[in-house]
């Protein structure tokens, strides 16, 4: 048998420290490793798994779309991409969409969009972007300048400038930021990778107010929060609030690499014309098969109301958790996408939750993320709670 882990650590680039395991398949919120382990997914491949692996009808989709076609170039119009536009703009309340094949990527074709939007508005290519501190909106180059972590930046400066930082959940400061050169505002409606932070109300409607009357684009990064994992189809909506940009990708494949910037008509008009942007494969066929796909099951099975309706059964479990061991400090989240914050570094606890047949991740060292598939049930909750009680005991 091949040892895929020493095959890997000597040809891939030492970019991440990977977990010392093989996966190989997956069925509904269950992965199987390459020697028969089975694990209780609550990471879902990073949020990516919505609607869990396996899933035969997205499968049957895809297959039939491969012996279609699966890549056209966006030189011509493809089914499936025309089909999945409508779709997304409909759960967005967007007008128009450019796809993507990945959330850095769609966070890219956000900040030229405003960029745009502003340079036709006064001539000047001196524009500035707020974005928030403990945001992650990405690894290319743009993307990276509007991350709050000064960690992820640093080494690769310089960035794009123009770029700056407010504190997340304190208007004031946002608005101390503001000046002629600002054309937008971007954040994630609830901060993932920075320890999963919540925007509080009164913060995002006073950011869209400001926006509002200062004439700058809301960009809401809605690329992990988004897609029913807050018990919203996306998370602004329980807030009242609209931005004029939004992202999305992980779950809107579920596992299929795409992504998306969507705007309203107003920021369309007068934006990105023929010749400012593009992407070879992004929209292509197959990706937008797997859109169309995961938007149609979302609707046919209540995805949205399934994690409503489970929301208080998680934060309970979570809170028995917390109230049981006093190395954690605090939960936070909305929906499934919830944090339990440690007094420590949470990877021992992380191990031992393998080792016990649960994947779980972390947001910064002491901060352990729980974003499972949005198909979990009742008992996968109190599967999880057993196991993770017995990581943090051991742990
Ligand atoms: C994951 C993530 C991104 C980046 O998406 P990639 O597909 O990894 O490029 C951007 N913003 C947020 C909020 C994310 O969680």
């Amino acid at each position: 048998m091949t040892d895929y882990m020493k095959l890997g650590d000597k040809y891939l680039v030492h970019a991440y420290n990977r977990f010392p395991v093989v996966l190989e398949r997956g069925e509904g919120v269950r992965l199987y490793d390459d020697k028969g382990g089975e694990y209780l997914d609550f990471a879902a491949g990073i949020a990516v798994y919505a609607l869990g692996y396996g899933n035969r009808e997205l499968n049957d989709a895809l297959k039939k779309q491969m012996d279609l076609i699966i890549h056209t170039s966006n030189l011509y119009y493809n089914e499936p991409a025309c089909l999945a536009a409508k779709e997304l703009c409909e759960v967005t309340h967007m007008d128009r969409v450019f796809f993507t094949n990945s959330g850095t990527e769609a966070i890219e074709g956000a900040i030229k969009t405003a960029r745009k939007y502003a340079y036709l508005k006064n001539n000047s290519t001196d524009h500035e972007i707020i974005a928030m501190e403990h945001s992650f909106h990405g690894r290319s180059m743009g993307a990276l300048s509007v991350t709050g972590n000064v960690h992820y930046r640093e080494p690769f400066g310089p960035d794009l400038g123009n770029v700056r930082f407010a504190q997340f959940n304190d208007l004031s400061s946002v608005e101390a930021l503001i000046n002629d050169k600002t054309c937008a505002v971007i954040m994630e409606t609830v901060q993932g990778e920075g320890g999963i932070y919540p925007a509080d109300e009164a913060f995002i409607r006073g950011v869209r107010k400001l926006c509002d009357d200062n004439g700058l684009l809301l960009i809401l990064d809605e690329i992990q929060c988004g897609m029913g994992r807050t018990g919203y189809m996306f998370a602004w909506e329980k807030y009242g609030v609209k931005p004029d940009i939004v992202t999305v990708a992980k779950a809107v494949g579920n596992g299929v690499p795409v992504g998306a910037f969507l705007m309203t008509e107003e920021v369309a008009g007068s934006s990105l014309v023929p010749g400012d942007h593009g992407s070879t494969y992004g929209g292509n066929p197959f990706a937008c098969a797997a859109v169309l796909e995961v938007l149609r099951q979302f609707k046919e099975k209540d995805i949205v109301g399934h994690v409503k309706a489970l929301t208080p059964v998680l934060e309970k479990a979570l809170d028995e958790i917390k109230d049981r061991h006093e190395t954690i400090k605090a939960r936070r989240g909305a929906g499934f996408i919830q944090a339990l914050e440690f007094d420590r570094a949470c990877g021992p606890v992380i191990e031992n939750a393998r080792a016990e047949g649960l994947l779980v991740i972390s947001a910064g060292t002491n901060i352990l993320r729980l974003v499972p598939p949005l198909i979990i049930e009742k008992d996968d909750i109190i599967e999880m709670q057993t196991k993770l009680d017995k990581a943090i005991e051991r742990s």
